[in-house]
């Protein structure tokens, strides 16, 4: 069994005024919607694989709108989950994960990852010039493209994003699926609704719309300075936490915390605070717990045993709690490249 998502040639009346608090509305489904432009190779893009992270829609307004009666490139618009969007939630209690059950997963199969396969199967029977994935944040970070496979034209698309872009390895993510077809990213453009990565986003697809092809030259170290996003870091569930280090709480982080997305941390820098012996837990990409690796806790301060940067950072306790407190991330350093 799939789950039932609708498929419409051409936007519906009404496209233009929709919120995600009446989305369903208009779309009761998680709809495809498919729209001819002159030039026929698509760019597909999704939205709201992630319910509350409302960016994505803005945008298609704003983009389609100055578009109405010319679009200069096809685009196939997966238009992901309308009900945690409804909700204002990421997903629902129930749902899985829209952004974790694409081609590729090791979620078990479920109707909507039969949703999500049919969807590409859908994309990969038409000419596809690039496959962009609208998100947010929670937390304050630059805005940035993340690709999953840091081949050349992956590349290419993120610096045409932001000069920070970072290579990321969730399986199950829309941007994976899409490795080998066409260039993919997802881009993450800032807290949901910051008028700022509405207006960076809106710029690159447009971008995406008129351009004639990718350079087919690596981008420089200067164009693209890209990171790699291997470990996350969750809170374990039986471990209160709190973002004031003097609160009554096992784990305790400074209240401006995540001012300090994209910065370093040092070894000898304090991460944070505990009253327990394991308070985090820290996977890396095949789920490996490797938290002892990574840290230390030393007479109830947490430290990073190597120099890192966090990212994604959010405050927001019920995302810290369904998704993660954070990534930790390292400079990029391809094995098999010798010159950039
Ligand atoms: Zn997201």
């Amino acid at each position: 069994m799939i789950e039932k998502f609708d498929r419409l040639h051409g936007l519906p009346d009404g496209f233009f005024d929709i919120t995600t608090a009446n989305i369903r509305s208009l779309f009761p489904n998680p709809t495809l919607v498919q729209l001819e432009g002159r030039d026929p190779r698509f760019l597909f893009i999704s939205i709201l694989l992630h319910g509350n992270e409302y960016t994505g829609l803005k945008v298609m307004q704003q983009v389609l709108s100055d578009h109405a009666h010319d679009l200069p490139r096809s685009i196939l618009l997966f238009i992901g989950n309308v009900r945690a969007a409804e909700a204002n939630r990421r997903f629902l209690p129930g749902q899985v994960d829209y952004n974790r059950c694409w081609p590729g997963t090791d979620l078990e199969p479920s109707p909507t990852s039969g949703m999500m396969q049919r969807v590409v199967e859908i994309a990969h029977g038409l000419p596809l010039f690039a496959a962009i994935d609208i998100h947010n944040n929670t937390g304050k970070n630059p805005h940035y493209a993340c690709i999953t496979d840091p081949k050349m034209e992956n590349q290419n698309l993120a610096a045409r994003f932001n000069r920070v872009g970072m290579v990321f390895n969730h399986h199950g993510v829309s941007t994976m699926a899409f490795n080998g077809i066409c260039p993919a990213a997802t881009l993450e453009c800032g807290k949901p609704g910051d008028p700022e990565g509405i207006k960076h986003a809106c710029r690159f697809l447009e971008d995406m719309l008129t351009l004639g092809e990718l350079p087919h030259k690596r981008p420089t170290r200067h164009a693209l300075h890209l990171v790699e996003s291997h470990l996350t870091l969750n809170v374990r569930d039986d471990v209160s936490f709190e973002f004031d280090p003097d609160a009554d709480a096992d784990l305790r982080f400074e209240p401006d915390f995540e001012d300090r997305n994209f910065t370093l941390f040092d070894p000898q820098q304090v991460f944070g605070y505990t009253r327990v012996a394991r308070p985090i837990a820290i996977t890396d990409t095949d789920g490996h717990d490797v938290t002892d690796e990574i840290l230390r806790v030393e007479e109830g301060k947490i430290y990073l045993n190597n120099t890192m940067m966090p990212a994604m950072i959010t405050q927001d306790k019920l995302v810290v709690r369904q998704d993660c407190l954070c990534h930790l991330l390292q400079d990029y350093l391809p094995y098999h490249e010798t010159e950039f």
